[in-house]
């Protein structure tokens, strides 16, 4: 299974990592993704409550790239991506309105279930944290060709050897903010209609949406994301800021039951505020680092740039 001196490394089995493993397979370069969690997805979450997914990370995902939307059409003919919505509402100073945007696309079984697709004939090891990548390249001291660190930055930063200076000026350069994600379940559905909604000029929230809509099972579960200044306040102790979110999010859509169960998520790293226009950084070290900070922080940037990234060490290495 390692993929020896001359494959790849690919550590991080988000869609990213995955996208780019992808590839190098198809280009017929020996691969291998290390995944420090028990599954594939990364910030792609889903977890179980009751046997039924909910999203604790991305949201939806948007789609305008030609490549990226014949990757969802794929997942939509499996039956794992469907279209969610084009209209939020906004809360903000003006009230509540309703806002148009691009299609919102949802995954029934949750997203984290389209980067298992994706991942589905690659050879990826989970519950494998990798502790360091140095000169070499090497992964864990074992030496590959090239290493591909596909995460948020401050995460490789964590793994990469001072030595290997360019990917290490790369990771050093990006800013990250947190969020904490909230799965707020009911008894019944007491909200009056709506998908999503925006929360601008909010303290505390910054989305709210309505997982049983986003789903298609119509469950009574809402889940909200929190503003960054309130996430980076609750790192320590996120169970702790259940009861002000819970307080916030009935505030907001004036519900009059509590919750019957919240679970709080912890994302120090949710996204990153700045990064780089370059698509992912390959170097003469042959250290890769790809992901969402390499243009606009969404699912589709993650997916291109580890794609581009993978197809970019092909060349190197054929
Ligand atoms: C709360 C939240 C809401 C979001 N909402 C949206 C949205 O609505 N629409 C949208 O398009 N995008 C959204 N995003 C962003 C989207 O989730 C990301 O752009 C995308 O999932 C990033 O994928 P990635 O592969 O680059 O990184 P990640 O998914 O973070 O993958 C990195 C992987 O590396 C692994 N890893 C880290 N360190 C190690 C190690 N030492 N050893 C082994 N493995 C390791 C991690 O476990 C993880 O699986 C949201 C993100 C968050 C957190």
């Amino acid at each position: 299974m390692d993929p020896g001196r001359s494959g790849v490394v690919v550590v991080g089995a988000g869609i990213a990592g995955v996208a780019c493993a992808g590839e190098l397979l198809r280009a017929g370069v020996p691969v291998q993704i290390r995944e420090r969690a028990r599954a594939t997805g990364g910030r792609m979450a889903s977890r179980r409550f009751d046997g039924r997914p909910a999203d604790l990370g991305a949201a939806y995902l948007t789609v305008s790239d030609p490549d990226f939307a014949e990757v969802v059409r794929g997942w939509q003919a499996a039956g794992l991506a469907r279209e969610w919505t084009d209209t939020f509402v906004a809360y903000g100073g003006r009230g509540r309105r309703e806002v148009r945007g691009p299609m919102r696309w949802a995954a029934p079984l949750g997203l984290r279930s389209l980067v298992e697709q994706l991942a589905r004939a690659l050879p990826v090891v989970v519950d494998r944290l990798v502790l360091g990548v140095e000169p070499g390249p090497a992964v864990d001291g074992a030496p590959c060709a090239a290493a591909v660190l596909a995460m948020p930055g401050p995460q490789a930063a964590l793994l990469l050897d001072p030595a290997l200076a360019a990917a290490t000026e790369a990771v050093r350069r990006q800013r990250w903010s947190p969020t904490l994600a909230a799965v707020l379940r009911f008894r019944t559905r007491r909200w009056s209609d709506f998908r999503g909604a925006f929360v601008n000029d909010h303290p505390l929230l910054s989305l709210v949406c309505d997982d049983g809509d986003r789903r298609g099972d119509g469950a009574p579960v809402l889940v909200a994301h929190t503003t960054p200044e309130f996430a980076a306040g609750h790192l320590a102790q996120p169970t702790g800021a259940a009861p002000a979110v819970e307080a916030a999010v009935r505030d907001l859509l004036a519900l009059p039951d509590p919750a019957e169960h919240v679970h709080v998520h912890r994302w120090t790293y949710a996204r990153p505020t700045a990064g780089s226009d370059a698509g992912f950084h390959l170097d003469d070290d042959g250290i890769g680092l790809a992901g969402d900070v390499f243009g606009e922080p969404r699912v589709q940037t993650a997916w291109r740039s580890g794609r581009d990234l993978g197809r970019a060490l092909a060349r190197r290495l054929a």
